[in-house]
């Protein structure tokens, strides 16, 4: 057993490089945060911290990395650090530290990278994707029910760099990256090459059949947004 909160790793770091989000880090310091007057994304820490479905006690205590490494596919602060390109520094048992992008720690359901006794150490974001341009959607089966598509667009501001993060309706991230915006119809396409209709969740959120439907909706409406 190891009482992570007595490591005393700071919450919130902000450099020149970007933002270090320690893992112990509660999602309540996360939503407080404001950052530097050109980090036009951090107004997306909010955005997918209400698409949390929360009590008080987990809005008080949940950790962002707790929340990653629960690695649920509704976890709203995987997709906040998948989108922004977050890259997650691991400490293993016995060894060196080792750095995984956050899109490749989630590897299924309830399942990720980290290998037995390894912790997550903190989440680096990188001022460049902090600066980016964002749009998000999400949707529930039932009003505040968990997330059952939870879809995120950024860009940056010469509108190239398009990056589309797609989580919830899917067992782990999907991020599909364009140098260009994509159009509508070829958006449509890469979503159809890399997201074959079994490669959706299924469970009580919602059938493969609607977060299917619910992700083509909100990737169109993610990408006008941005265009
Ligand atoms: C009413 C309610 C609604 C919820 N809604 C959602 C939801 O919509 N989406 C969602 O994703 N979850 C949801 N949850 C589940 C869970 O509470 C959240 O995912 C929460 O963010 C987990 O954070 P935590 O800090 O409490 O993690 P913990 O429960 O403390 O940890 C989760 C797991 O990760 C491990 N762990 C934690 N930190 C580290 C670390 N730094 N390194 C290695 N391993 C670590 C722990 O050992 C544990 O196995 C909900 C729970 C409740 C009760």
């Amino acid at each position: 057993m190891i009482d992570l909160q007595g490591l005393g790793w700071p919450a919130l770091t902000v450099s020149a490089s970007g933002l270090e989000i320690g893992a112990t880090c509660r999602i309540v310091e996360l939503h407080d945060f404001t950052g530097p007057a050109d980090w036009t994304a951090v107004p997306l820490f909010r955005r997918c911290i209400d698409s949390l479905l929360m009590s008080f006690k987990i809005w008080n205590a949940a950790t962002v990395g707790g929340n990653i490494c629960m690695s649920l596919p509704a976890g709203a602060m995987i997709a906040l650090t998948a989108a922004l390109e977050g890259v997650c520094t691991l400490w293993p048992r016995n060894g060196a530290p080792r750095e995984v992008p956050v899109v490749e720690f989630v590897t299924g359901n309830h399942a990720n990278v980290l290998r037995k006794g390894e912790l997550l150490r903190s989440i680096h974001l990188p001022a460049t994707a902090l600066k980016k341009r964002f749009a998000i959607r999400q949707g529930s089966l039932v009003h505040i029910g968990r997330s059952a598509a939870l879809v995120i667009g950024t860009c940056s501001p010469g509108n190239d760099d398009f990056r589309l993060t797609i989580t919830a309706a899917t067992p782990r991230p999907v991020q599909f990256h364009f140098a260009e915006m994509p159009t509508a119809a070829a958006l449509r396409r890469t979503i159809d090459e890399r997201l074959p209709a079994d490669g959706y969740f299924d469970d009580v959120n919602g059938s493969p059949a609607y977060k299917r439907h619910l992700t083509y909706y909100f990737s169109e409406q993610v990408r006008a947004e941005l265009a």
